[in-house]
Parts: C-alpha cells; sequence; structure tokens
C-alpha cells in the first residue's frame, strides 16, 4: 500500500508512519510542522519507502502517482493551540480536510480521518458511545476545534455519500507516549516535564475533572485496525480506564520520584468535566481494545522524557 499520512511529522503521525512502514507500506509524509517536528521522523529518512512533502494541506495538495490510503491527521490539537492559532485550526480542519478527501476522490484512495473525543464537547452523556451527539459550545475557544472537527466529520461523510469515496473515522481519545512536545500545554507532557524539573505541578481547577488516557502504541494499533476493516465509523479508539486530573498528577509524581508541589490555577473555559469512551464498537467490530494501562504508559513517556532532559532536548 502506498499511504499519505497528513501530519505526519506529529506526535500520532510519526509513529503511525513507523507503524506502516514496519508492515511494509510505503509512506508519503505531509506536514507545514506548525505543531511537528522534523525530529520525530528524522530516523525515517533513510528509509526508500519514506518521502516527506513540507506543505501546508490547507493549500491544494498534491502527491505524485498512485495513492491507496490517506490518512488525515493534520490539525493542531493541544488546548494551548486554540487561542493561540484559532484561524489555522479552523482552516486545516475545514480547507485541509476537502483537500485530503479531494486527493483521496481523485487516486481513488480510501481516507482515514482522524476525529476527536472533543466532538462530544462537554458531555452530558457518560461514557460517550458514537451515537451520542455531543454538548459543544461552537462560539467558545474551545469552539475552533472541536467545530472544526465536527466539520471534518460531516464533509467525510458527504464525500462518502456525494463521491462514493471510501472513508474511516476515528475518534481519538486523550492519548500520551513518547514524542509528546515537552512545551505542548497537555497535561500529561505538562506533568512529567514540570516533575522532572522540580517545579510546581500546574493543576487547572479543582483537579477533579476526569479523563482516559491512551497510550499511543494501543491508539496506532486501534487506527489500523479501523483503517484495514470494513467499518466506516465514527469509532471510539481510547483507554476506558477514567482518573481524575489529580489522580494522574499524583501517579506521575510517584512514578518520577518528585517532591514538586501540587499548586491549583484557575480552570480554562468550557474544561469538559469528564470523558471516557464507550467501547463497544470497537471491541465488537474491530476487536480491538487497549492493553497499556496508565502506570505502565506513563513509566515508558516519563523514561522517554528524562531521556531527553539529559540529551539538553527539553
Ligand atoms: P501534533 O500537533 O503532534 O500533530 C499534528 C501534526 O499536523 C503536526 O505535525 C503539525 O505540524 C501538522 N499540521 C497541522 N496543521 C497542518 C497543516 N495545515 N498542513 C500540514 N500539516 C499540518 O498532534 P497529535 O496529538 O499528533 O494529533 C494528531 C491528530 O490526532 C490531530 O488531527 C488531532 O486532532 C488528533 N487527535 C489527537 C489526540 C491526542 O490526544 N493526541 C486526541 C484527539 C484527536
Ligand atoms: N490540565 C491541567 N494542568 C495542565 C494541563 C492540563 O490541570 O498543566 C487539565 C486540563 O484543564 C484538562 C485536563 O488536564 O482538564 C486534560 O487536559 P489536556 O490539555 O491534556 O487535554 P484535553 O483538555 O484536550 O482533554
Amino acid at each position: 500500500m502506498r499511504v499519505v499520512v497528513t501530519g505526519g511529522a506529529g506526535f500520532l503521525g510519526s509513529h503511525l508512519c513507523d507503524a506502516l512502514l514496519a508492515r511494509g507500506d510505503e509512506v508519503v509524509a505531509i506536514d507545514n510542522l506548525i505543531t511537528g517536528s522534523l525530529a520525530n521522523v528524522e530516523h525515517l529518512f533513510g528509509n526508500a519507502a519514506f518521502t516527506f512533502q513540507h506543505h501546508d494541506v490547507s493549500n491544494f495538495i498534491h502527491v505524485a502517482g498512485p495513492v491507496d490510503r490517506i490518512m488525515h491527521l493534520a490539525s493542531p490539537a493541544s488546548p494551548a493551540d486554540f487561542e493561540r492559532i484559532p484561524i489555522q485550526i479552523l482552516k486545516v480542519g475545514s480547507r485541509g480536510t476537502q483537500h485530503a478527501l479531494g486527493l483521496a476522490k481523485d487516486k481513488g484512495a480510501r481516507f482515514f480521518l482522524a476525529s476527536t473525543s472533543e466532538v462530544y464537547g462537554d458531555p452530558l452523556v457518560h461514557p460517550q458511545p458514537e451515537t451520542y451527539w455531543g454538548n459543544v459550545n461552537p462560539i467558545g475557544p474551545r469552539g475552533v476545534y472541536d467545530e472544526a472537527k465536527r466539520f471534518a466529520e460531516a464533509m467525510t461523510m458527504a464525500y462518502h455519500r456525494y463521491h462514493d469515496v471510501d472513508v474511516r473515522i476515528v475518534r481519538i481519545f486523550n492519548t500520551y507516549g513518547e514524542r509528546m512536545r515537552p512545551d505542548d500545554g497537555r497535561a500529561v507532557s505538562n506533568f512529567i516535564v514540570q516533575a522532572l524539573a522540580g517545579q510546581p505541578i500546574t493543576i487547572y481547577g479543582d483537579g477533579s475533572q476526569t479523563r482516559s488516557f491512551t497510550y499511543v502504541e494501543d491508539e496506532i494499533r486501534g487506527f489500523l485496525a479501523l483503517l484495514d476493516s470494513d467499518q466506516t465509523g465514527p469509532i471510539n479508539i481510547g483507554n476506558d480506564n477514567e482518573f481524575s486530573i489529580r489522580q494522574l498528577a499524583e501517579m506521575v509524581l510517584e512514578l518520577t520520584g518528585s517532591s514538586s508541589p501540587l499548586v491549583f490555577e484557575d480552570l480554562p473555559v468550557d474544561d469538559p468535566t469528564q470523558r471516557k469512551p464507550d467501547l463497544t464498537l470497537a471491541r465488537t467490530l474491530l476487536g480491538w481494545e487497549p492493553k497499556v494501562q496508565l502506570r505502565e504508559g506513563l513509566a515508558r513517556t516519563s523514561e522517554w522524557f528524562a531521556a531527553q532532559a539529559t540529551k539538553g532536548q527539553l
């Protein structure tokens, strides 16, 4: 298979490139590096099956030659970016998705959309099944991301129904692991970096809000299970063990042996109070389930961050 991965130099995109190449696929990664880094894919540059295009997919996408699969991951994903680069997020979710779909239509390729649990907003149904339509504030600061992804899902289904493009939609729940940006702003990377540096752990609100954290290896295995299946989706891929943010902070402190104090800061506007996937579809239709639980995944991730720190790369 020849697979185009938009956002291929990002956290998830680079792990996906690794997994595709490992199973013998050819990969064309496209990225404008707005939140990604060449450091995530530099180990692939000597691989003849890997090519990289530095390009903003909100502009027309050109890929020479045949393409079998297009996996559209390009989009900033951290809430810290929602206020920093809101227009780029809306553009890549709307125009970027349409260009990637247009390429899929032109090449006769299967299209895979990286959607998100954020389409459920601050959910009033718990855990969240794919049939839940969500509780999103369209005009709040998170709306730029949530609505871009909801639009991307709508556009994907329109190309599927109207142009008969073969599509897959995954709804990704909070995923963490090696290659997260240290200054990304997300809870897992912030807490580990703060703990390793002996700085205060910044808990937003009182830390009682919950998330269900997925280790990157499980998430990528879920992507490939959906990609290769006959299911259009959307399908939730995540871990259904739920933790409060305070519990996450305490686990990071324990694993790193840090004595950083906890400090409490303002809760961001519209921060979801709870989040946990209903995994019935993933389990029954894809035979997939998460294997790496939070303690083990966090241990691996903090080891990686510690190694980065010793290389002076934090
Ligand atoms: P990331 O920021 O590390 O990766 C996104 C990549 O897309 C980056 O390399 C960035 O440079 C690139 N990109 C952004 N806009 C682009 C554009 N216009 N043209 C070309 N490249 C562009 O984030 P990630 O966590 O790896 O997220 C990857 C995808 O998964 C995103 O679509 C995100 O919305 C989705 N997702 C991630 C999570 C998570 O917990 N990590 C959760 C839900 C959804
Ligand atoms: N959070 C926190 N401290 C931080 C970063 C995040 O308490 O330094 C909280 C954030 O408010 C949210 C949760 O942790 O309630 C998860 O945040 P993250 O940015 O990782 O993901 P998302 O909000 O997109 O689920």
